[in-house]
């Protein structure tokens, strides 16, 4: 059965890049009708936060990303020791004693020789008194796994056919000298034992994947599919890593994106197919294929969310925004009808706020010096009763009382009721005008 999943680290909150991981993953469950695991990986006991989690859950909820279940890291340290102790039977784990400053200055000899800064495993060769003495010095070492060295080879879901030479990387560390098990090794053990048959995640995780693959294979588990998305960057084709900060989904929410603007965008994003706005999530899974996606950086523009909210917005019924629409104070008499006026006028849902009190109060009206008189004229004759039919028959009134016609009629009216040159048809806000009623 598929089976993938979405691991966050809780050391921060989830912006639009992990969404695009996110997403992916939830869309390919949900298409084959599998299983779709939030897993919290939490290994580091010092970034790790409760508070993230929490947010990572809500902004996940917010989307409609329903996870099947949540599995944390922390809780399977035995799990992963385990696995630590059948790699060192095998003699595929060895501790190394080397200081961060000592394997700096041999990355920097390395590559001053025109050599790839690899680790040399200078460790291989230490004897056991050795080891003794260093760890007596300097405390526990940290285990790497020695990686066989051969091509690593696999077809990934986006980046197609992909070729390794794992002497050209480093044998990964697994566990730190404090003991912490690494992601590295505790993804692997997770991914076997719960099953996951695909892993779709950022295109740095690529080197990661080769080493995964070669652990996955000593502990003797089947490797799921792999599928590396292209990183986003900004418009102009800019790094977005440093402003990712600021694209954090709790953001975009605060700003009025809509869950649907946010997923129809990313779900097409980087691909072959267009971006459209989807009106559920049913949709979503059904004309979602990774296979669409291509390998180079996806230009991500955080301003196209607002026409498709906009556009989104535009579809709803009362009833979906009904506690928006009360919220900012429209009675419920005039709730439908408001609502039915401001959908097609607003960019979010804050826009509400103002085209209500345009009603309440009446705007600041924008009469030209030229239409001075020919506005008290038409307020002479609009009546205090006004409904759906008066716009018509009012226009229609001043139209013969001041022999004006077309634009030169209704431009001036608009700007002195809404004090706007553009906004709903006049028809439908007239009679939501409350300034109108209490004038009488
Ligand atoms: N916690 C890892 C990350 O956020 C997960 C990577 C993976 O999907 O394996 O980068």
């Amino acid at each position: 059965m598929t089976t993938t999943r979405f691991a966050p680290s809780p050391t921060g909150y989830i912006h639009v890049g992990n969404l695009r991981t996110a997403l992916m993953n939830y869309l390919i469950a949900r298409k084959a009708g599998g299983t779709f695991i939030l897993r919290i990986d939490d290994t580091d006991p010092e970034r790790s936060k409760e508070e993230y989690v929490d947010g990572i859950k809500q902004d996940l909820e917010w989307l409609g990303l329903q996870w099947d279940r949540v599995e944390r890291q922390s809780e399977r340290l035995e799990q992963y020791n385990a696995a630590a102790d059948k790699l060192r039977e095998m003699g595929r784990f060895y501790e190394a004693f080397e200081t961060p400053v000592e394997l700096d200055l041999k990355r920097k000899k390395q590559l001053n020789m025109g050599k790839p800064p690899v680790y040399d495993r200078a460790a291989l060769n230490l004897s056991d008194a050795e080891k003794d003495a260093l760890r007596a010095e300097r405390g526990n070492g940290v285990w790497r796994f020695k990686l066989d060295h051969e091509r690593i080879d696999w077809t990934d879901g986006i980046l197609g056919d992909i070729s390794i030479d794992a002497s050209s990387v480093s044998d990964p560390v697994l566990i730190r000298g404090d003991g912490q098990l690494l992601y590295t090794l505790a993804s692997v053990v997770d991914d076997t034992e719960m099953g996951v048959t695909d892993v779709v995640r950022g295109s740095d995780h690529v080197t990661n994947t080769a080493t995964q693959i070669q652990i996955i294979k000593a502990l003797g588990g089947d490797c799921p599919r792999f599928a590396h998305h292209s990183l986003l960057t900004g418009p102009q084709g800019e790094a977005l890593s440093k402003r990712l900060g600021t694209l954090a989904l709790r953001d975009l929410r605060e700003a009025g994106v809509q869950p649907m603007a946010l997923l129809s965008l990313m779900a097409r994003l980087g691909s072959s197919d267009p971006v459209e706005l989807r009106s559920d999530m049913a949709q979503l899974i059904d004309g979602f294929d990774i296979n669409r996606f291509g390998a180079a950086p996806t230009k991500f523009d955080e301003q196209d969310l607002y026409p498709l909210t906009a556009h989104y917005l535009q579809t709803l019924p009362l009833s979906a925004v009904a506690d928006q629409v009360s919220g900012v104070g429209v009675p419920g008499e005039l709730a439908e009808a408001f609502w039915l006026m401001a959908r097609g006028n607003i960019s979010t849902l804050k826009d509400l706020g103002a085209w209500w009190q345009l009603c309440r109060d009446g705007a600041e009206p924008l009469i030209d010096d030229e239409d001075r008189e020919f506005i008290a004229e038409a307020m002479a004759l609009l009546p205090d009763d006004v409904d759906g039919d008066t716009w018509g028959s009012w226009t229609k009134a001043v139209k013969e009382a001041t022999g004006r016609k077309g634009k030169g009629l209704f431009m001036p009216l608009r700007k002195a009721l809404t004090g706007q040159e553009r906004g709903p048809e006049m028809a439908v806000l007239l009679p939501l005008l409350q300034v109108i009623k209490a004038r009488g």
